[in-house]
């Protein structure tokens, strides 16, 4: 049982362990799962590798997500497990041929990506040359405009597309394109660009059934970001300009879950400008390093919030490792002191997801809370005052 708190001041109040606290807002993914499922014309998949809490899987699940991008058979238990009439798609391309025998055989797995003609024949020979098969071929698109980039590690070109998708229609019940721009990816013409490579391709192999736009629509972490809206504009216009009969399908992580949890970490030592905490790089703020200092923060007390923002700190993790390090500028009160607690805010996605149990500090505490959004997004707040 998981114990519930109305707010986070009152949860620090009330709480305040040793270990660092995940602090998961149900409510928000609801909503934000809601809105996503109303506004994209096709299939919603949520990319479970995001965050795989039974919570966020369960909330997202009630909210109307009934099918998941899982990537190792792993996941594919979990997500089945947990939810019964869930269905998964093996959307990773390399995947092991026992993988792919007890995803297809006990999960009821049936859409799977490949990229590579060994790949293919692989997935044809565990399922027993199945002929419920859906292949879906995974295209190699530019990754220029995300924050992330996952160019150069999977996706095909166009020709070795085209005779994927031959080989896969040859075979399989249905078949579909699919690629991926990148994570928190700030630019929605990057998905056109990548559709105007699918379309080529798909008219060229004569047609296909669903047309995978893939995820990395941007969570909104400064405010700057565009909405989902530009993005599902962008696709729709691109789909008609080509005269795309396929069926649409997404599979976002970050958008889904990104503002339904945050991360609680307390301040061991401060030593100036720098604060040393019980989470870190290695913990649940891994991406504090890799994205940047970006995501919104509070500091609490025991008594209550210190509010402003008045001084600019950087972050220490718990670890002996000098790169469990959070360089600022992270704005915040500048009375900030030992003891204190950091709410950062907008930690649902490749957060607790990312935890290792490094230097023996994988230990942390999950709660739920129900207040709402703390934080107002102010667009550039990068740029505010540096501190003297
Ligand atoms: C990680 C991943 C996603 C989710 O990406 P986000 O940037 O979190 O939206 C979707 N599809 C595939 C194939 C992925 O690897």
């Amino acid at each position: 049982m998981i114990q519930s708190y109305g707010g986070a001041p009152a949860m620090i109040r009330s709480f305040a362990p040793e270990l660092p606290i995940v602090g998961i807002r149900p409510h928000l993914i609801r909503e934000r799962a809601a809105q996503v499922i109303d506004r994209f014309p096709g299939d919603v998949l949520y990319a479970v590798k995001c965050n795989d809490h039974p919570v966020v899987l369960e909330t997202l699940h009630a909210a109307g997500v009934r099918e998941f991008d899982t990537a190792s058979i792993k996941e594919i238990r979990r997500v089945r497990q947990l939810l019964p009439d869930a269905v998964c798609h093996f959307m990773h391309p390399v995947k092991s041929s026992e993988a792919i025998a007890e995803a297809y055989h006990v999960h009821g797995v049936r859409r799977f990506v490949l990229d590579h003609p060994r790949e293919f024949a692989k997935i044809v020979q565990a399922t027993g040359s199945a002929p419920d098969l859906e292949l879906f071929v995974r295209l190699a698109v530019p990754g220029d405009g995300a924050l992330l980039t996952l160019t150069g590690k999977f996706g095909t070109g166009p020709a070795e597309a085209i005779e994927l998708l031959r080989l896969a229609k040859s075979v399989a019940a249905e078949t579909g394109v699919t690629f991926h721009v990148g994570s928190q990816c700030l630019t929605p013409v990057a998905f056109e660009r990548a559709i105007d490579i699918a379309a080529l391709v798909i008219a060229e192999a004569g047609g296909v059934d669903h047309l995978d736009v893939g995820g990395g629509f941007p969570a909104a972490y400064t405010g700057d970001e565009p909405p989902f809206a530009a993005f599902v504009d962008v696709i729709t216009a691109a789909v008609e300009r080509h005269g795309l009969e396929c069926r649409l399908q997404c599979e976002p992580g970050r958008l889904l879950v990104a503002d339904g949890a945050s991360v609680f970490a307390r301040v061991e030592l401060r030593r100036g400008a720098a604060l040393y905490l019980n989470d870190g790089v290695y913990g649940n703020l891994a991406e504090l390093k890799w994205v940047g200092p970006q995501f919104p923060t509070r500091a609490l007390s025991v008594d209550g919030q210190r509010h402003g923002r008045d001084m600019a700190f950087d972050l220490f993790g718990p670890t002996c490792d000098s790169i469990d390090s959070m360089p600022g500028p992270h704005w915040l009160a500048a009375d900030v002191d030992d003891g204190d607690w950091l709410e950062i805010g907008m930690m649902g996605a490749y957060s607790s997801a990312l935890r290792t149990d490094f230097n023996g500090f994988a230990e942390c505490h999950t709660v739920l809370l129900d207040d709402g959004v703390w934080f107002a997004l102010e667009p550039s707040h990068q740029a505010l005052p540096q501190a003297a």
